[in-house]
């Protein structure tokens, strides 16, 4: 075996050879492939996946994965034969929920611009002949979706890996790592040392172990999941190819379906979640021939089969020829964990990943090895997005193990993980509790949508109603506090927003350097700015407090962005950045009356001459020592007002006591929602990510090219004149309709088509999709934040939005709705 490479890969597995393939074809060819079993059929869990792909996710990143991963096997052959069988998707409903979450679905497939359509229960039969039509209520039909060949699949892009020079060995395994200096250097395999800049873990399964090698958390958990083939079916006697039928999901008893030539096979989440330690898992030479296969548990597959008999009649006549449970990954967010290891670099990490996804994986995995980017947005997979805590086996374990139970589950866009909670809590949370909040949940932080307090302020209020879907996790009382804001004071728990603190010789200019908006300015100065990509594409944006010489107090997103920071420190120890916000705690207090509260705690001048917009300042309330910010998300009057968080219960007290006879109300997420919305504040990861730059965003007031060189500014500099594309305030016609994110928007046809009708799939593609959306109590509009081609952004222009089915027609508008002209905030 050779002794040098410059990328060796561990796993010969579907993720794997994508990923050699894909570096073959961007030029890398200096790659060795080492999986410890056979090539291409290794014993890995892409060895014995039936490969089924549908592409729909409610994750774009997700979706366009699949699609091209669709493209990549569809190209792909190995010896005359396919990788790929293109018959077709179906999901279909047995319940109404379902049928109605199927509409979403739709809707979500043709936002993410994937052919789709809704069928009736005739055609479903017409196209599975097997399928009891008098069982289900219809389905939704993706012609693109079908049958991958995964080992095939392997076999194939390895053998074009191979003719541009990559290398791939089977039967040696991973041993262990050479890491000096914070790098890797070397990979010891049971063949012999070789020394690599680049290594990426695709070892599936073994993922974990293999990270520990290396000294790498990889949090996700192996999980046995059942597989069944039928003895031959009757009505397929003959068959003459592996597979004509359409694969299929019956989402209502978590179970799916293919055809195998004359049988059947039959896969099931129905059944106990079985999660398997990492280090329970057997190594190939240990293991024989198929370590990622335990044996099948029948009773966990009784009611399946049951379940399978009354969805397929024909399958009563058939027995279970043979079934497996078959290992694994899943992760506590559902989502592949993907990138490269800050503690240990050139080390990277590919796991958790389905073969749906292989394809486009391993392509976006090759770009950010060779270039730094994919060209696929991966920020919901980042391996860094997790908090610490979100590193512990026992939380993989027990979210791993919830998002198997729930893998087919109707899911609501706002519904919070049940277990483990309370997990993180703010000082107030107490006077939450007392003030009967709805808690939802956010990077394990209990988080206040409303308040039932605020019931009374409901009365005389016109806060539009809400049905069904619109209706969860939603209250009247979200308005009535979102009202209270605008007309006097609120409260609102800013704790969980991510803070750093960075400091040192080198901070300003390092911050600069990262950042597009000036920040050379005064002490007490606060900007609001962008971090970019080499690429121009926002990563994040970022409020920024210089609170000393050397020292900023940093607003961020999340995990993402404190990883980008230290990513990007120099390492000569002259910045320093750390994570503060589980050490301090933060009130918005926001509104016309901001300032008569906060002016009876403090002897520090907060008249707008001695305290202005965007100002930062140490000022006591009382006998706390805060840091204020002159700023508002809600686009009010106000700040935010930090403090240790041993303080905060103190600070939540005195304001409250002295906001009272000033009617100030505690305020939760659902109405910050809608009072950011109407003020045109974009939410990164909701409204813009890495894809967009910051003109299309609507963000050019954040960037100052004039400031100095600063990380994707000669991307920017390089860009066309117009963007192509725009994020683009809409508003529906009908005020009391509200839709909640992700939903198509369509050129206006005129006249309105009855749900679940077909037309021509040029005038069903959509134009564009929505990103924010809520109700604006105080505009009386219900708004919609949609991305779409800059010709239909200029104010005015009538477009459709389909929820659930409907169209809802609509407007774009000029941005944003609420205050234009700043005067709220600079009084
Ligand atoms: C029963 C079942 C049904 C499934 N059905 C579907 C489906 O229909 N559709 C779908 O999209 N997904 C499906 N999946 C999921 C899918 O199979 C996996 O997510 C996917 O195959 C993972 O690919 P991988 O390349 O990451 O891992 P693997 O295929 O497991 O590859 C990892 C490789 O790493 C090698 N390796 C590990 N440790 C070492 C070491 N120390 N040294 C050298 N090599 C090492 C292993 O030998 C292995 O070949 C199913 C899974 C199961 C179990």
């Amino acid at each position: 075996m050779e002794a040098t490479a410059k990328v060796v890969i561990i796993g010969a597995g579907i993720v794997g050879c994508s990923t050699a393939y894909h570096l073959g074809a961007l030029g890398w060819t200096d790659v060795v492939v080492i999986d410890q079993g056979p090539l291409f059929e290794t014993g890995g869990s892409s060895s014995h996946a039936p490969g089924l792909v549908f592409q729909t996710n409610p994750s774009k990143t997700m979706t366009e994965l699949a699609s091209y991963t669709v493209q990549r096997y569809g190209e792909a052959s190995l010896d005359g034969q396919p990788c790929f069988h293109p018959v077709g998707g179906i999901e279909v409903a047995a319940t109404p929920e379902r049928w109605t979450d199927l509409k979403r679905k739709h809707g979500l497939a043709r936002s993410w611009g994937v052919e789709a359509h809704l069928i009736d229960p005739a055609e479903v039969a017409d196209r599975i002949p097997l399928v009891d039509p008098e069982r289900i209520l219809g389905g939704f039909w993706v012609p693109s979706d079908g049958i991958a060949k995964p080992v095939r699949a392997c076999a194939s892009m390895a053998g074009d890996a191979e003719a541009r020079g990559v290398r791939f060995h089977g039967d040696t395994e991973v041993t262990g790592f050479r890491i000096a200096g914070g790098r890797v250097r070397a990979v010891e395999t049971t063949r012999g040392v070789i020394a690599a800049e680049t290594v990426l873990c695709c070892a599936g399964i073994w993922g974990p172990r293999i990270g520990r090698m290396a000294g790498v958390s990889i949090p996700v958990q192996p999980m046995a999941h059942q597989y069944a083939w039928t003895t031959p079916v009757a009505r397929l006697a003959g068959a003459t190819e592996e597979v004509t039928h359409p694969i299929l999901r019956h989402q209502d008893r978590s179970m799916y379906f293919r055809q195998q030539g004359d049988s059947y096979g039959i896969g099931s989440y129905q059944h106990r979640a079985m999660p398997i330690g990492a280090d329970e898992i057997r190594s190939r030479r240990d293991a024989g021939v198929m370590p990622s296969v335990l044996s099948f548990t029948e009773d966990d597959f009784k009611q399946p089969w049951q379940d399978a008999q009354d969805l397929l009649p024909a399958l009563g006549e058939t027995g279970i020829a043979r079934g497996i449970n078959g290992l694994f990954l899943f992760t506590s967010d559902g989502m592949p964990v993907l990138g490269e290891s800050r503690a240990v670099r050139g080390f990277w990490v590919a796991e958790a990943v389905w073969i749906t996804h292989a394809g486009g994986v391993g392509r976006a995995m090759a770009e950010w090895v060779a270039t730094g980017k994919p060209s696929i947005d991966l920020r919901e997979a980042d391996l860094h997005r997790f908090e610490e805590f979100a590193h512990s086996p026992t939380y993989v374990r027990a979210r791993s193990s919830q998002n198997f139970r729930e893998v087919y589950d109707i899911i609501h866009p706002l519904q919070p993980m049940e277990e483990p909670r309370p997990l993180r809590v703010s000082p107030f949370h107490q006077r939450q509790r007392e003030l009967n909040a709805t808690f939802l949940e956010g990077s394990g932080w209990e988080r206040p949508q409303w308040y039932g307090a605020n019931a009374a302020l409901t009365h005389g209020r016109h806060v539009p109603s809400r049905e069904r879907w619109a209706a969860r996790y939603w209250s009247p009382i979200v308005g009535a506090e979102h009202l209270a804001t605008r007309e006097r004071v609120a409260m609102f728990d800013m704790t969980p927003l991510k803070k750093a603190e960075v400091w040192g010789p080198g901070a300003l200019g390092f911050l600069q350097h990262l950042s597009s908006n000036q920040l050379d300015k005064p002490i007490g100065s606060v900007t609001y700015t962008l971090l970019l990509d080499e690429h121009g594409g926002v990563r994040s944006d970022l409020t920024v407090a210089r609170v000393g010489d050397a020292r900023f107090q940093v607003g961020c997103n999340g995990p993402l962005d404190l990883d980008w920071m230290q990513r990007h420190a120099p390492r000569d120890g002259s910045v320093q950045v750390r994570d503060i916000t589980a050490a301090t705690c933060c009130v918005g207090l926001w509104g016309p009356q901001a300032r008569s509260v906060l002016e009876q705690l403090t002897d520090d001048d907060v008249s707008h001459a001695g305290f202005g917009f965007f100002k930062a300042r140490r000022i006591h309330v009382r006998e706390l020592p805060v840091l204020a910010l002159r700023l508002s998300y809600v686009g009010e009057l106000g700040w935010e007002l930090y403090t240790s968080a041993d303080l905060g219960l103190r600070l939540w007290d005195l304001l409250w006591r002295a906001g009272r006879p000033h009617g100030v109300v505690a305020a939760g997420r659902g109405a910050f929602d809608s009072l950011r919305l109407e003020k045109g504040y974009r939410s990164w990861g909701k409204d813009m990510w890495a894809e967009h730059d910051p003109y299309e965003a609507g963000l050019e007031f954040a960037v100052r090219m004039d400031k100095g060189d600063f990380v994707g500014r000669a991307a920017l500099e390089r860009r066309g004149d117009a963007p192509g594309r725009r994020l683009t305030c809409l508003v529906l016609d009908d005020p009391a309709k509200v839709v909640m994110g992700k939903e198509p928007v369509f050129a206006r046809t005129g006249g309105l088509r009855p749900p679940g009708t077909h037309r021509s799939d040029a005038a069903d593609a959509a134009v564009g999709f929505v990103t924010s959306a809520a109700h604006g109590y105080s505009v009386g509009a219900s708004i919609v934040y949609a991305w779409l081609p800059a010709e239909l952004s200029e104010p005015g222009t009538r477009l459709e939005v389909e929820y659930f089915g409907e169209r809802y027609p609509a407007s774009t508008a000029a941005d944003p709705l609420f205050d234009p002209r700043m005067e709220r905030m600079r009084r």
